[in-house]
């Protein structure tokens, strides 16, 4: 990225090999960010590729890929952005990124990193399996839960945070353990049984506080039981959408994914919660934006909403 963390004001920010451009206000460096008692930091669970018709669902091609050009495979660039959270009293991550289990074929398809990047990040940033106490995501498809679960000594596979509660929604696990055919693949067991086998799973009620300061408000959209993280302390919010609006070129009502299960209600939820952020000045956090993990934004007559101020990491 040529934009330096530190700089201020208006600045180009380049990406030419994510195909980014973007004039932009930059705040002053963030990293991590502090929220009231509350210090978010990304982590990256590693970055991968999907295909840009599936991240933009009925927008045209012309449109899309003037702000993310695809790759000869017609896959745009994405990060897994996992947010490492504390308090004071708690260690917590909000999803996990996709794991280190996928065949070589996956992998390959995918555009994946190798390895396990989340742990591995994790132990950049100093902080070990052992010392998160809960997991918490934001849905139960593969690029979110599939860091939840490692391979143990004997090839079996068991939650990746031994001493974690996961938490996710009961209407999320619900639908995720139904064996709906026309779920098929969208929520592979292996990266779920293992958690309630352990004993380690937490489901929760929408609105629901999962520790002091930090809710799920369910959104539907991307799947029935999707919700967003509230992360709320000394007056301040910022909340993670997930794959409401997954990156800042989402934005826009209109500009959703194929993946969602349910579209008509993400063009409704999306710009219903985007402008209560924006009136009230919270920042937004986005789960797959490569570029950008957050910011804050306001109401545009013309493009619905505008970035008023950006963070490159948190
Ligand atoms: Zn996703």
């Amino acid at each position: 990225m040529v934009a330096e963390l530190s700089q201020v004001g208006k600045v180009a920010l380049n990406a030419p090999w994510l195909g980014w451009r973007r004039v932009i206000t930059l705040s002053a460096d963030c990293n991590p960010m502090n929220l009231g008692n509350w210090q978010l930091e990304t982590v990256s669970g590693g970055e991968f590729r999907l295909d840009g018709g599936a991240m933009f669902g009925i927008v045209p091609k012309p449109l899309w890929e003037r702000i993310i050009p695809a790759d000869d495979r017609n896959r745009i660039t994405l990060q897994t952005n996992c947010v490492l959270a504390r308090d004071g009293n708690h260690t917590l991550l909000i999803d996990t990124g996709y794991g280190g289990k996928e065949s070589e074929r996956f992998i390959e398809i995918h555009g994946m990193e190798q390895g396990a990047p989340l742990l591995d990040n994790l132990y950049t940033a100093g902080v070990s399996p052992e010392g998160i106490d809960f997991v918490v995501f934001s849905h139960l498809h593969f690029d979110h839960a599939g860091g939840g679960v490692v391979r143990d000594d004997c090839n079996a596979l068991v939650p990746a945070f031994p001493n974690a509660k996961y938490v996710a929604q009961r209407l999320e696990w619900e639908v995720a353990n139904s064996g709906s055919p026309e779920l098929a693949g969208n929520y592979p067991p292996e990266n779920l049984r293992p958690l309630e086998e352990a004993g380690q799973l937490r489901l929760i009620e929408d609105g629901e506080e999962i520790v002091p300061g930090l809710r799920g408000l369910v959104t539907g959209g991307h799947t029935a039981g999707h919700h967003a993280l509230t992360f709320e302390s000394g007056g301040d919010k910022a909340i993670y959408l997930g794959d409401l609006c997954p990156t800042h070129a989402h934005l826009r009502r209109m500009w959703c994914m194929a993946y969602d299960m349910y579209p008509l209600e993400t063009r409704r939820k999306k710009p219903e919660l985007l402008a209560q952020i924006a009136d009230n000045g919270w920042t937004v956090l986005f789960d797959h934006d490569p570029v950008m993990a957050g910011c804050c934004i306001e109401q545009d007559h013309k493009r619905e909403f505008a970035i008023s101020d950006r963070l490159n990491v948190l």
